[in-house]
């Protein structure tokens, strides 16, 4: 393992393009993966403003020692366009987390839904045959909700402040996977007490959560006791959702767990080797006690 990143002629080149970019965890997460590997490459964070994600995709194209690297927000669907061809996971979800470079070719790749089924794994929690319910409609949640429908969930109840929206996803789920029962509700619906007594998981894919007074999205009421709750979100480490949820007795799981997944997946697409998970967990742990 090398002790630090050094930078020579050959270093290979991998980043997250986003706007921002300074909260991103990832940079420490893959340099300390690539250095635990002894891989000779880097990971740096770029900063892009919406009208220069095609300039800037285009550019990478044409560096010879870009690997590939990350999509965050704003551009994943906008990546979704501009990329040279798409993963089925990202051509589904119209979205991009992951490039792969390859002879000046973009690949799109979403990583997403498998880094979310892995911390359920690693959570001892296996949703075939089970009742969910999905807190959100937006991206995380899309990349969530076909990820379970996928991995043979039986009943998933989507829940999200915009109904519309809500319905849009059950709706394209419904096309693609038969052999789940999808449900749409509006988030502040009394309809939604059955489904939280009846859930098995309980996902908060919304933003609520994200600042540390934010409330919890639901009134958690009577429940399944063996429920598992999962928030997407990892800062703050604990939201007013899983606190609920602890009281309550519940198992819970931050967002920590899909971060390091979904990143996992990406370094095993840049580098064809398997991730050091245990490199990569250290240094997300070690970047969170300097934060917070
Ligand atoms: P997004 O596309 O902007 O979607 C936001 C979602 O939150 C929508 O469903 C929105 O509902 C809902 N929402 C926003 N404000 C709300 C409020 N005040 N009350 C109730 N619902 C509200 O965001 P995203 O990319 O899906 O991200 C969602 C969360 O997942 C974020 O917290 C993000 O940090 C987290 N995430 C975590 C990981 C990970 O690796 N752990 C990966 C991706 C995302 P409307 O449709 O009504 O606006």
């Amino acid at each position: 393992m090398k002790d630090q990143i050094e930078i020579n002629g050959e270093t290979r080149i991998v980043g997250i393009i986003g706007d921002p970019v300074s909260h991103s965890l990832s940079p420490c997460m893959h340099n300390a993966a690539f250095a635990a590997k002894a891989l000779d490459a880097v990971y740096i964070p770029w900063p892009v403003a919406v009208e220069d994600f095609p300039t800037a995709l285009q550019a990478v194209r044409r560096m010879e020692n870009f690997s590939g690297g990350n999509v965050t927000v704003p551009h994943k669907e906008h990546a979704a366009k501009l990329c040279d061809g798409l993963s089925p996971e990202a051509e589904a979800l119209g979205a991009v987390n992951t490039l792969v470079a390859q002879d000046g070719r973009l690949f799109g790749h979403n990583t997403d839904g498998a880094g979310f089924l892995r911390s359920l794994e690693e959570g001892g929690f296996d949703p075939k045959g089970k009742r969910v319910l999905l807190l959100g409609a937006g991206g995380a949640a899309k990349a969530v909700a076909f990820a379970l429908a996928g991995a043979g969930t039986a009943e998933l109840t989507i829940a999200n402040r915009t109904l519309e929206r809500a319905e849009a996803l059950a709706a394209l789920l419904r096309g693609r996977s038969p052999g789940c029962q999808i449900l749409a509700l509006s988030l502040h619906n009394k309809p939604l007490a059955p489904a939280i007594a009846s859930a098995d998981l309980v996902v908060n894919a919304t933003t609520l959560g994200l600042k540390p007074e934010d409330p919890s999205p639901i009134d958690w009421g009577p429940l399944n006791s063996r429920a598992l709750a999962v928030d997407l979100i990892y800062n703050p480490t604990e939201t007013a959702f899983l606190k609920g949820a602890s009281r309550r007795g519940l198992k819970v799981q931050n967002g920590l767990g899909m971060l390091l997944y979904q990143g996992a997946a990406a370094f095993e697409l840049w580098t064809k080797e398997a991730a050091p998970l245990g490199a990569m967990r250290a240094a997300l742990r070690a970047a969170f006690s300097r934060k917070l």
